[in-house]
């Protein structure tokens, strides 16, 4: 079994989605890179 990674666009880290993704209240998901920083928000997630 895969687990999903993400990369980030600013350093190209590749971490494990369960260590660089916060899920918020409201269903917004940001992605924070552990390595520089980066920050983005409101990523959409896949829903059915
Ligand atoms: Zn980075």
């Amino acid at each position: 079994m895969k687990l999903p990674k993400a990369v980030c666009p600013d350093c190209s880290d590749e971490r494990e989605l369960s260590d660089v993704l916060t899920a918020q209240a409201n269903q917004n998901v940001i992605y924070q890179c552990a390595k520089c920083g980066y920050i983005v928000r409101n990523i959409q997630t896949s829903k059915g």
